[in-house]
């Protein structure tokens, strides 16, 4: 990834923190996007602090303003983008029948407009620069659920379908489009409602792997798709979730 340059959305915690670091470990001059200002800002320092080029730029990937100012001031400082991560995206567990219209959108605003958007804009400047790649963030949700999970999992439903047709709109301009589907991954998303120690437990006995993912885990494999190692490999989605989605329920 030497002397290429990487936008992650949500980079500030989590998975898109540990593919920020991973990507710049690579060699790549790192954009990390987020909403939180503070958890930014510190995350720009630990970045640099561990020897990546790392530059934050507050943004909400919702808002089309927001999103045009970020690529503008990504193109004015390196003049080009190799890779965009669409890894910004937010969950609600609400009953069904207590969940807003509001809510829906909150969900489908962030993890599937913001993805559409930020695709938008970034493939422009890849285009003029002989192609890149967007990989998007998904989940397992999109195929196996548990209840009151509806928005969550029609948008990452939708953002995989989304991959295939960026895939071959963008194919033209060099650009391949990828999505990744982590299973449960230890991060404050996983945590969040809080688990009890048996569910906990149980999180992880569902993994045929024998533990949920690390956040590092995902970072490998986008560090990967976003190489020349995978320019072959697009409009596709790619689990990764120790198994879980293949094993079946059944007694020792
Ligand atoms: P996280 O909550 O730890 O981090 C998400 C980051 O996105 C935060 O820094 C947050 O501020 C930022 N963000 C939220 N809304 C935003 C917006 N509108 N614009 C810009 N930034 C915004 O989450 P995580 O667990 O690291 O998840 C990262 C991605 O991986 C998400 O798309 C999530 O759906 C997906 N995922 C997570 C898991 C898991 O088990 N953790 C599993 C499958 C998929």
């Amino acid at each position: 990834m030497s002397g290429k340059v990487a936008v992650v959305t949500g980079g500030a915690r989590g998975i898109g923190a540990a593919i920020a670091y991973k990507l710049g470990a690579e060699g790549a001059s790192v954009v990390i996007a987020d909403v939180d200002e503070e958890a930014g800002a510190y995350r720009e320092r630990w970045l640099r602090s561990n020897g990546v080029n790392a530059l934050f730029i507050k943004a909400d990937v919702s808002k089309e303003g927001e999103v045009a100012s970020l690529f503008r001031k990504v193109e004015e400082k390196f003049g080009r983008l190799d890779a965009l991560i669409n890894n910004a995206g937010v969950a609600n567990f609400k009953d069904f029948f207590e969940e807003t219209l509001e809510d829906w959108y909150k969900v489908i605003d962030t993890n599937l407009t913001g993805p559409y958007l930020c695709s938008k804009y970034a493939a422009k400047i890849m285009a003029k620069n002989n192609g890149g790649v967007i990989i998007n963030i998904a989940s397992t949700r999109a195929f196996q659920s548990e209840p009151n999970t509806v928005p969550y999992s029609a948008s990452k439903g939708g953002l995989i379908a989304m991959t295939h047709a960026l895939a071959v709109t963008l194919a033209k301009y060099r650009i391949r489009v990828v999505a990744v589907s982590p299973g449960w991954v230890d991060t404050s998303a996983w945590q969040f409602p809080p688990r009890s120690p048996a569910l906990t437990r149980l999180d992880h006995l569902q993994h045929p792997a024998g533990r949920v993912g690390d956040p590092m885990d995902v970072a490998n494999l986008v560090a990967f798709l976003a190489s020349d190692h995978a320019s072959w490999i697009t409009g596709v989605n790619i689990t990764i979730d120790g198994g879980m989605t293949v094993k079946m329920i059944y007694l020792d």
